[in-house]
């Protein structure tokens, strides 16, 4: 190969501001094609295509400006009036508008009208543009995610009344009329342990309930709304005694609600959005469901919450890769592009693998839980066990493909100007909140023995391998994977291996299925990779086959 002259000065650096995210995936278009109806696939591609513009540009630009400026309190306002607000920079709020408002993503699920389709539209629309914006913000994506979760949880256990006064406003695209959600559980306390849950509500006469204590951690704290889980004056100990509450930051009649936003969190990452402390001084709020069904009543809300992080993770992944692939086909080095160099290949085979694992998770588990929604009793096992597995091994993997894409941009990687340290900072979230990984692991664990969820898992995993017939060695893995599960029941050691695995194989599933019907022989090359990397026993001092995948896995996104 004849070597390539070395660009000097600025020219050496490649810099992929205003790539169109969405056109710069090879697979994303045909697997929307796959996963929805092909009406609904076409009636999206325009706007996804729009999408894919911002992220790779103006919102890419939006979200350095508001991770390097954060939100910050005020405490009261400049006449002293004591009503707190949180000032948040013009760059978030407009990001806030392209989400909340042009995209209606908060709200595309639970009516029709939003981005002029006539229905409410399946997960796998929201998701996909939640893949895409979250290649640009992170941060943003929770509240966004938490108005979702919260509007889901109050239509499926909230009274008449409750859902009639505040669903316009949970599902307004209009910023001025837009109440956003949040989610307030955490205790100083009660992080992983639900049932240390201190904050006490107590009845009054009016019917509606009065909370006072502690909340620790509270993401979007200015929200208009919030789920709260707190403990009933006079009910029994443990998780038993915890009820649901919908606490209004402004009550029916204007006045403020009473409680305080203490302080604001400094945070590693999704710098841009505020979390921050606060103290409930008998808050008026009202009781969602029955009294000690809040921790069931909030799960439904925490997964939905879990799902869309283990997207938001795949969707970093995807944008670790594409900067990765777009620096190594222009960066030179030796005389020779990064791009055809055998390690790096390696390297960028690798990260490319969890992205894509992740992806077709997402794509999978949206379907199921259409499925599940749409009334299909034995898709319900599925989705317990599935959003778990994705929320557990694609968050932790983001960490790994987001670090090792920094490592790819070399020194540059590091300087907070490229989009890869705000990545890394934000994917380690991902792995904390909404329960952190041992905690999701044992979930995998729990949804088996509560919901006999393994056997859904097993029969779909292997409808998957039937149809493609391209992984003979997948099946017994699967067996053995299964009974590592069995096994975690009574040895709690053994959950993340196991979740593990089960994420492996029912990923590598996925993808060779996706080959079969898409005749796109690059991802059964990645399910292949999937189970000798991750699945099948290696021995660590044999010489390594040649890994090298077929030239389109590794194209230039701007090819
Ligand atoms: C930026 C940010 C925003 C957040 N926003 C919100 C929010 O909006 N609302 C909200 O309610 N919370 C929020 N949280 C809180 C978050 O969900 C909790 O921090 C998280 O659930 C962990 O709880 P904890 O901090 O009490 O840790 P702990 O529960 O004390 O966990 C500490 C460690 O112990 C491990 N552990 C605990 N139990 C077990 C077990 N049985 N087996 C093995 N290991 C175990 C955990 O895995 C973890 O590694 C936020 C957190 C952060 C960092």
């Amino acid at each position: 190969m004849d070597a390539i002259t070395q660009p000097t000065g600025a020219d050496a650096i490649p810099d992929s501001r205003g790539l169109n995210l969405y056109r710069a995936d090879p697979d994303l278009r045909a697997l929307l094609g796959l996963y929805l109806p092909p009406d609904l696939a076409m009636h999206m591609h325009p706007h996804l295509d729009r999408l894919g513009a911002l992220a790779g540009g103006k919102l890419d630009e939006l979200a350095l400006t508001a991770d390097r400026n954060p939100p910050g309190l005020n405490a009261r306002t400049r006449r002293g009036e004591d009503t707190q607000s949180i000032e948040k920079h013009p760059a978030y709020q407009e990001m806030e508008r392209l989400a909340f408002g042009e995209y209606g993503l908060a709200a595309l699920s639970h009516r029709p009208g939003v981005l002029g389709w006539d229905a409410p539209m399946p997960p796998a629309v929201k998701y996909a543009i939640t893949y895409l914006f979250a290649q640009a913000e992170f941060g943003l994506l929770c509240p966004v995610s938490m108005t979702d979760s919260l509007t889901r949880s109050l239509r499926k256990f909230g009274s008449p009344d409750l859902i009639a006064r505040y669903l316009p406003m949970l599902t307004s695209q209009d910023m001025d009329t837009l109440h956003q959600g949040a989610m307030f559980m955490t205790e100083q306390g009660a992080g992983s342990d639900v049932a240390a849950t201190a904050v006490l509500a107590t009845p009054h006469e009016d019917g509606t309930w009065r909370l006072t204590g502690d909340k620790w951690f509270c993401s979007n704290p200015d929200a208009g709304l919030a789920m709260v889980l707190a403990r009933t004056q006079g009910g029994p100990p443990g998780l038993k005694g915890v009820s649901l509450f919908l606490l209004p930051r402004e009550l029916p009649d204007g006045t403020r609600n009473r409680y305080r936003i203490v302080r604001l969190k400094d945070k590693l990452g999704t710098r841009s959005m505020a979390s921050g402390e606060i103290t409930l001084n008998g808050a008026t709020a009202w009781l969602i469901g029955a009294p000690g069904e809040g921790f069931r009543q909030m799960a439904d809300m925490i997964n939905n919450s879990r799902l869309s992080n283990g997207v938001r993770a795949a969707g970093m992944m995807r944008r670790a890769v594409t900067e990765a692939l777009f620096i190594a086909h222009r960066r030179v080095a030796f005389g020779r592009k990064l791009a055809d160099m055998p390690l790096m290949r390696r390297q960028l085979t690798k990260m490319l693998m969890r992205a894509e694992q992740a992806r077709t998770m997402v794509f999978q588990t949206a379907d199921v839980l259409r499925r599940s929604d749409g009334g299909e009793q034995k898709a319900y096992p599925l989705l317990r066990i599935m959003t778990p597995l994705i929320k557990f091994r694609a968050c932790r993997d983001a960490r790994v493909v987001t670090g090792d894409a920094m490592e790819v941009r070399g020194g540059c990687g590091y300087i907070e100007e490229f989009s890869d340290a705000r990545l890394v900072r934000d994917s380690h979230l991902g792995s904390i909140w909404e329960g952190t990984s041992n905690i999701v692991a044992l979930d995998v664990i729990r949804a088996i023995q509560r919901e006999d969820s393994l056997p859904a898992l097993r029969a779909h995993v292997t409808s998957l391998l039937e149809e493609s017939a391209a992984l003979p060695e997948a099946a017994p893995a699967l067996d053995r994977a299964a009974a590592l599960a069995r096994e975690a029941n009574t040895n709690p050691a053994l959950a993340r291996q196991a979740a593990s695995a089960l994420y492996h194989l029912t990923t590598a599933a996925a993808l060779a299925w996706e080959a079969t019907r898409l005749q796109l022989p690059r991802r059964l090359a990645l399910a292949q990779l999937v189970l000798r990397h991750r699945v099948l026993p290696r021995d660590p001092l044999a010489h390594v086959p040649d890994e090298q995948p077929g030239p389109d896995l590794l194209a230039d996104p701007a090819g």
